[in-house]
This record gives C-alpha cells, structure tokens and sequence, in this order.
C-alpha cells in the first residue's frame, strides 16, 4: 500500500479513485487531505504545515507518484 504523499501518515487506497485528487498537482492523496485542501481553498482553514511543506514538494517534484 502507498501512504499518501501528503501527510505521509494515512495509506492511500489500491484504487486511484477511491482517493482523493490534489489541488496542488496531478497527484492522489488521502481523503483527510483532500478535505484539507478543500477547507484552506474555501478559507475555512489557514494553511498549516503540512499543506506549506506539500505545495513546496510539488514545486520542486512535480512527478512524484
Ligand atoms: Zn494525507
């Protein structure tokens, strides 16, 4: 199983769908951060560190599975 590259705590489903799909780049990630992501673009959360440290990876990895 793959742990999602995001958090690096929560695995990510063997079914790309069944999770869920980055704002920040072409890339699965679990669904607790999928609901993150949904809640910092709707200004309902401040970014934390894990959403700061993701879009930097992303910006620098672009590829990452
Ligand atoms: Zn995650």
């Amino acid at each position: 199983m793959k742990i999602c590259p995001r958090c690096e705590k929560e695995t990510l489903e063997d079914e790309q769908v069944l999770n869920s799909l980055s704002r920040r780049g072409d890339v699965y990630i679990c669904n607790p951060c999928g609901d993150e992501e949904a809640l910092i673009d709707s200004g309902n959360m401040a970014p934390n560190e894990i959403e700061i440290a993701f879009s930097a990876k992303l910006q620098s990895e672009p590829d990452l599975p």
